[in-house]
């Protein structure tokens, strides 16, 4: 109740509310008015003082009246208090020429009085409107952000939410709680990359604890058991000063469009499992031929064989890369760590490499003994990836370098082309699923844009980093990461 008194009567409480008072101001004239005739009469009982008093309390009064409802307010003020003035005149024993000097000074003080009432008033009306004008903003702003076709999470510097929009409620099933602190509990089961995300490595606890951006896919488990795929996109977001304001997160339900990816990724897998026992069959009964036909000594039909072997390897690959990605995909690819020399390894890799591609030189650089432990097979599929890349993109080079070397606690390997490069904008796509650069002579170089995704994503799986560097038609390096 107090409190509502005191709001009612504080003039800066009022401020931002145009709904300026006529009853106010009147009611509180009156009642200083009636007050100081009772004190002058019942009190000290000598009227005449009563002037004195009413100059003062009267000008705070439209102060006060005109910066709590505007000019309105102020010039009811100024109107009362001349007619009182003009009643205290008329009502004193004054003599004619005191009469004539207090009614100078009435309308004196009444310009000045009205003049203060319109300039505090007219202020008083500015900053309201200005308040006004930014509320009717941010309004809009969260009508906008409230009627976005994407979930849309902001939380404050400190992590605290203080806005969750109806979009992404109904992705969740259940209204998201403003002023929910991040990173203090899980909401829902989060799941990234097939592993269970803790409180504190959620997208918007990484932003408020330093990073910047982050683009990544999730699945939640709601409350109703439905599991979700979403791809948040969560960013930081700094006020002038580059001081951490807010965090934003976007958040899309993607769930239908991975749940057909997984039906077609479940196809492949079912399709490429059905394709590798047929071809291994095939190159064991190529093989076969072979021998018959060496003993034949048909050194025409040898070669023949000798292709049909060549497309069927390459076909094997293919097959195999399938079931890889698909795998991947539905994070069925499983690792088998050992430790071994990976040196050896890039060794053993150009040996085969060069047996194949005899007009290459593989030239290995900087080579030095390097234990890691990793699956094997993997850096080996790796590292075939890459010089089978810089061998199929080298144009007029024919030289390859590899470098292996030590940087800390991780073992660098980069492999190096002269060939034909890649422009900046196409090196962060290559490593996407089935990208390929476009290409105007089409067909130049045959493949499906598998290889370095797989290499990718074995790499990530190692905790370790795979990039590019490339300059069109100077060549490009690409380089992995494994931890020591
Ligand atoms: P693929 O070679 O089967 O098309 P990759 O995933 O291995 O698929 O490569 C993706 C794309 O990256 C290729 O289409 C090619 O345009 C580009 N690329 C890869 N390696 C190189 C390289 N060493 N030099 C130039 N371009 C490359």
């Amino acid at each position: 109740m107090l409190r509502k008194v005191l709001t009612y009567i504080n003039p800066i409480a009022q401020l931002g509310n145009p709904n300026y008072s006529f009853i106010f101001p009147l009611s509180l004239n009156i009642v200083v008015a009636t007050l100081l005739e009772i004190y002058v009469h019942s009190i000290v009982n000598d009227p005449t003082i009563v002037a004195v008093y009413a100059i003062v309390f009267f000008i705070a009064i439209i102060i006060y009246t005109s910066f709590r409802d505007g000019i309105q307010g102020g010039f009811i003020s100024t109107t009362f208090t001349l007619g009182y003035y003009l009643y205290i005149v008329y009502t004193r024993e004054y003599t004619p020429e005191q009469f004539e000097s207090a009614i100078e000074t009435i309308v004196f003080l009444g310009v000045i009085y009205f003049m203060l009432a319109l300039i505090i008033g007219w202020l008083k009306q500015t900053v309201d409107r200005l308040i006004e004008r930014e509320a009717n903003e941010k309004n809009r702003l969260r009508t906008i952000v409230e009627q976005l076709p994407v979930g849309v999470i902001v939380t404050d510097s400190a992590g605290q939410v203080v806005m969750a929009n109806k979009r992404l409620d109904s992705i969740l099933g259940t209204r998201f709680p403003l002023g929910f602190q991040i990173g203090s509990k899980s909401l829902f089961d989060i799941k990234n990359n097939y592993k269970k995300v803790t409180p504190s490595k959620g997208p918007l606890a990484q932003i408020l604890t330093g990073k910047t951006s982050l683009e990544d896919e999730y699945t939640i488990t709601r409350k109703d058991g439905k599991n979700l795929y979403l791809h948040i996109k969560a960013s930081a977001i700094f006020n002038r000063e580059h001081k951490l304001m807010a965090a934003a997160a976007i958040i899309n339900d993607i769930t239908q469009r991975k749940e057909i990816e997984l039906r077609k990724d479940d196809f492949v897998n079912m399709a490429s499992h059905e394709l590798k026992t047929p071809i291994t069959s095939m190159k064991l009964y190529i093989s076969s031929l072979e021998k018959q036909l060496k003993e034949l000594k048909d050194e025409k039909a040898i070669t023949t064989l000798q292709h049909i072997h060549d497309q069927t390897n390459r076909l094997q690959k293919l097959v195999y890369d399938l079931l890889d990605v698909s795998r991947l995909q539905t994070g069925k690819l499983t690792f088998s760590k050992e430790k071994f020399r990976l040196d050896e390894l890039i060794q053993e890799t150009i040996d085969v490499m060069k047996s194949s591609h005899s007009t290459f030189t593989i030239s290995f650089k900087e080579k030095q003994p390097i234990t890691v432990d990793a699956d094997r097979f993997r850096i080996y599929q790796v590292l075939t990836n890459l010089l089978n890349n810089a061998i199929k993109y080298s144009s007029k080079s024919n030289e390859i370098h590899i470098m292996l070397h030590k940087s800390n606690h991780y073992a660098k390997v980069s492999v190096i082309d002269f060939g034909i490069g890649i422009t900046k904008d196409q090196q962060e796509k290559i490593f996407e699923r089935l990208y390929q650069v476009p290409d105007n002579k089409t067909n130049t170089f045959p493949g499906f844009g598998m290889g370095l995704y797989i290499s990718k994503e074995i790499i990530k799986r190692h905790k370790g980093r795979i990039g590019v560097k490339s300059a069109p038609n100077q060549g490009s390096t690409f380089s992995f990461t494994l931890p020591i």
